[in-house]
């Protein structure tokens, strides 16, 4: 202000001035330089108005062009505007974005049977309720009706994923509308139709990603009331899939259609030590289904924690049937364990108690981690596999070589063996880089004193190169496949009358 007063003899600006009263308020400035007869100042006349009131009435104006007045959501303008920023800022971070199309039902009746201001009402406190559905940084906005939608942002950049968590929000809707709403003293149950449509780049416009996501609303409520449809039909058919598949997971724990498969581990003078336990779900209709079509999904939902309990009951009881057989008894069993069961704050305990309830030698039971478990947290890794190295459960590193796991580390964890992964094994005797793996985690596991087993050991061309370089237990097609409990006890017995 100042240095403009000198240069030009006037200034005029915006500024906060406070009442005598203490209330601050907004001032236009306007100050003028008088001048005297030598061209000095002698005086300053400053001018100033108000202008609060002008500002409040930016900002009404601004309200009323932006929001919507009986909700004070976003309005339709707005919504435009922040689904054009979700768009471009999806598309910069890789990640996907939804619009969530919402349309109350049942609007109209409450309308014509109790008037508009219990319709006034129940739009206010559906507002309400949306907001605390989504997270900062996602837009609740009314387009008008009973029609209100959601902006979505930074979902995960794989489209299932993203698909899951959008879904996950529109239950999270339906479960908050159905809530009983208190309109004064009328109560009333409300239920809502939604329609999800993903994006993830700018290809389709602001209106056709509105159109789309009504489209899909339009299809739920085709479906009757209280539903979520997908814009894309194959997510959908995806989706879909999932949450059959999650129920039926849910159904075959109950009706005991898990079985446990063992494949034999020998040494290198092909003498059983032991056996992998690996799940199998075999289901009524569809045959034998692999683990690899069901585990990743367990693993999402919860659901494995359910199933590895079970995993690891059978095992134990499965060691104390071979406890008392001569030729079985010094059999161990090694037993997957995923990431989230190990990570379950009682999973020490339901591994103690399990042992304890069977009464078995503990040493005869071996846990499978795999490296992506024990990089994060590693301290606390540490301590729940002592305290399990206490009661006398052992543990193996599975899939060795394909995870980031630190020298350091591995010297820090209780580990009785190393496996090396079934990739490295494949081309051994060909592939010049695999060779230099499995020899370099042979001679590790050596200088560490953990023991190391190969698996997917198929030729013995496989088998000789590894017993090269020094490793000395087994585990593949070669020795046998993963086989039901009385196949595998069959071939036991047979292997000993014959060698
Ligand atoms: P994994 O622990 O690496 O298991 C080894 C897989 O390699 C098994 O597949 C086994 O059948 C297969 N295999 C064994 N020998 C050979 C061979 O010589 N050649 C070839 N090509 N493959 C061989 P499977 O049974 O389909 O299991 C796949 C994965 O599912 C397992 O990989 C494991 O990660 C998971 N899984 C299996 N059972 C369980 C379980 O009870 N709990 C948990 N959490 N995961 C399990
Ligand atoms: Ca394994
Ligand atoms: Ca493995």
């Amino acid at each position: 202000m100042w240095s403009t007063l000198i240069e030009k003899g006037c200034w005029e600006g915006e500024l906060w001035n406070r009442r005598k009263n203490g209330d601050i308020y907004p001032e236009w400035l306007h100050i003028n330089a008088v001048y005297g007869p030598d061209n000095e100042v002698v005086n300053y006349v400053g001018v100033f108005s108000d202008i609060g009131p002008n500002k409040k009435m930016q900002k009404d104006l601004h309200r009323l062009a932006y929001f919507d007045p009986l909700t004070n959501l976003p309005n339709r303008r707005l919504l435009f505007d922040r689904l054009q920023q979700t768009i471009t800022s999806s598309e910069r971070a890789h990640q996907y974005g939804a619009l969530i199309f919402i349309d109350l039902d049942n609007l109209k009746t409450l309308n014509d049977t109790k008037g508009h201001k219990y319709g006034d009402l129940l739009l206010q406190e559906v507002a309400q309720r949306l907001q605390h559905c989504v997270r900062k940084g996602d837009t609740v906005a009314r387009l008008g009706g009973d029609e209100f939608v959601i902006i979505l942002q930074g979902l995960p950049s794989e489209s299932t994923q993203a698909a899951v968590q959008a879904e996950a929000v529109a239950k999270k809707i339906q479960g908050n509308l159905k809530d009983v709403f208190y309109l004064e003293e009328f109560k009333y149950h409300g239920s809502a139709c939604i329609g999800i449509k993903l994006f993830s780049e700018s290809k389709s416009s602001i209106e056709d990603l509105l159109k789309q996501a009504d489209i899909a609303m339009y299809q739920a409520k085709h479906m009757g009331r209280n539903n979520v449809c997908f814009f894309d039909p194959i997510m959908q058919e995806k989706l879909n899939a999932r949450t059959d598949m999650e129920h039926n997971i849910r159904r075959a724990i109950e009706n005991n259609e898990f079985q446990l498969y063992y494949q034999v581990q020998v040494d290198s003078v092909n003498h059983p030590l032991g056996a992998e336990a690996l799940i199998r779900w075999v289901h009524s209709k569809r045959g034998m289904i692999p683990p690899l079509q069901f585990i990743p999904l367990a693993e999402e939902t919860d659901l494995i924690l359910d199933l590895g309990q079970w995993v690891i009951e059978t095992a134990c009881a499965q060691i104390k049937t071979w406890e008392q057989n001569a030729l079985t008894r010094e059999l161990t069993i090694s037993v997957n364990v995923s990431a989230k069961q190990f990570e379950h704050p009682d999973f020490v305990a339901q591994v103690h108690t399990a042992v304890k309830k069977h009464a078995i030698n503990p040493a005869m039971l071996k846990l499978e981690l795999t490296e992506s478990m024990l990089v994060n947290n590693v301290e606390h890794t540490i301590n729940k596999m002592n305290e399990l190295k206490v009661i006398g459960v052992r543990f193996e590193l599975d899939d060795f070589g394909t995870g980031y796991s630190s020298l350091y580390c591995l010297k820090k964890l209780p580990l009785s063996r190393l496996k090396i992964d079934q990739s490295f094994v494949r081309d051994i005797h060909t592939d010049n880089n695999d060779q230099v793996i499995s020899k370099t985690i042979i001679s590790m596991a050596q200088n560490m004193n953990l023991y190391v087993i190969a698996e997917g050991v198929e030729t013995e061309d496989q088998l000789a190169y590894l017993k090269k370089c020094g490793c000395n237990h087994f585990q593949g097609y070669l020795f046998g496949r993963p086989v039901p409990i009385e196949e595998f006890e069959a071939e036991l017995i047979h292997a000993q009358l014959s060698g």
